[in-house]
């Protein structure tokens, strides 16, 4: 079944096309700046990048686009859009009605609408997306795909804010959790790939990217997670400062005599690596190159960055009496050597050992631990577009 997968942002969109029995991409890229000039960055498999400007007021022109690139005669991978079965949407917030991928209708529309509060730079722009191919592919089957979903297995206590009762009747406050899609995905892979029994299984997955998240799996369903209410909560990030007491707000507000909403986005947007490393890079990248030419700021960063690791992993154990494996995915968790050794030698205590060799190896799925280590540590990689483009398709096949 061809899938195109959207992931729309506030003011960018991107898609792939995939095939869901061959996990063949046929066509990938994204439509950036949105609402202000627009440009659209289109790639077939084994072709060249394609960029070219164009307007797009909203996500119905980018969209628009995108389906013209994909019929285009010359670089297009379709013959027409009657091939493209069905479309899956990256949805952020789903809020707690929401604990399964599911086919949209004007239902899962309302609740996408509900959490807009919850998710306000998102849900829009989900909902932007969802909107604009129902117009322009009218009667093809579309599909949620929520990043809070997988960590609605939660247990109350371990979502629940411990602040007055009241403000979860009226509001919801409480943790969600996000980077389900890759939560879900890689504990999966994990399980099959280390061959664990999916009913008596314990899992930590580490997301780390430029926004990163832990979560603790029991057999298979979360139960939970680093992120919280929003994104903003638990690892140190790219940008995202992570945990920190809550009082800090309101000291930095009078001190600096700015507003709370400001406050927030300092932490979203300049706290975490940028932030700790004075504001060198948000990037994993240029911090390792800096420290190793003996930059103490970019040091400090990667630090604290590894120590909230460290901490998050060593509570999951705890929640969870115990852990047959640790998963390392994302961006850093993938890629960054360094990170994963500074974490699983401060795991000692577990019995765990680090496999330098297949440590500093690249490649695919793999395990990072030595044979005798009494858990093992693994680099699984994530896919997000193709596990949308998998839950997508089973929905649909489900469904006819
Ligand atoms: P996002 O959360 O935006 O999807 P990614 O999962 O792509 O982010 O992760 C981005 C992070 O991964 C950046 O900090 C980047 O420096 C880091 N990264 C990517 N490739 C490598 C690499 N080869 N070595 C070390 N870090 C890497």
């Amino acid at each position: 079944m061809n899938v195109l997968v959207v992931n729309c942002g506030s003011s960018s969109l991107k898609f792939q096309l995939i095939n869901s029995e061959t996990e063949a991409v046929a066509a990938k890229g994204l439509c950036e700046r949105i609402g202000i000039d627009g440009r659209l960055v289109y790639q077939p498999a084994g072709g060249e990048k394609e960029v070219t400007e164009a307007a797009m007021p909203t996500h119905t022109e980018a969209i628009k686009l995108v389906l013209d690139a994909l019929v285009n005669p010359k670089t297009g991978v379709l013959k027409s859009l009657d091939e493209v079965e069905a479309i899956g949407h990256r949805v952020l917030h789903g809020g707690a009605k929401i604990s399964d991928s599911c086919i949209i209708n004007d239902e899962v529309i309302s609740v996408i609408e509900e959490c807009c509060d919850l998710g306000p730079l998102h849900n829009p722009a989900n909902l932007m997306g969802i909107r604009a191919c129902m117009e322009l592919m009218p009667g093809k089957p579309n599909v949620a795909v929520f990043d809070t979903a997988f960590h609605q297995t939660m247990p109350e206590k371990a979502y629940m804010y411990a602040i007055p009762y009241k403000y979860y009747d009226k509001y919801k406050i409480r943790k969600y959790g996000f980077h389900g899609t890759s939560h879900r995905f890689v504990s999966k892979e994990t399980i099959k790939f280390l061959g664990l029994d999916p009913d008596n299984s314990k899992v930590i997955v580490a997301h780390l990217g430029n926004g990163s998240s832990i979560s603790a799996v029991v057999n298979g369903k979360c139960v939970d997670t680093s992120m919280g209410l929003t994104p903003l909560e638990g690892l140190v990030m790219g940008t995202r400062s992570g945990d920190l007491d809550p009082a800090v707000l309101e000291y930095i507000c009078n001190k600096e005599n700015i507003s709370v909403s400001e406050m927030v986005r300092i932490l979203n947007k300049e706290s975490g690596l940028l932030g700790l490393s004075k504001g060198l890079s948000s990037d994993f990248r240029d911090l390792n190159e800096a420290m190793n030419n003996g930059n103490p700021d970019a040091k400090r960063a990667i630090d604290c960055l590894c120590y909230r690791i460290i901490k998050y992993i060593g509570s999951y154990v705890a929640a969870m009496n115990g852990v047959d494996a640790i998963a390392f995915t994302g961006g850093i968790g993938e890629n960054a050597a360094l990170v994963r050794k500074t974490v699983v030698d401060n795991l000692s205590y577990l019995g765990i050992t680090l496999d330098e060799e297949a440590n500093n190896a690249r490649g695919e799925d793999r395990v990072i631990s030595t044979p005798d280590s009494k858990v093992t540590v693994a680099v699984i990689p994530t896919n997000e577009e193709l596990a949308i483009c998998q839950e997508t398709a089973a929905l649909v096949k489900n469904q006819k």
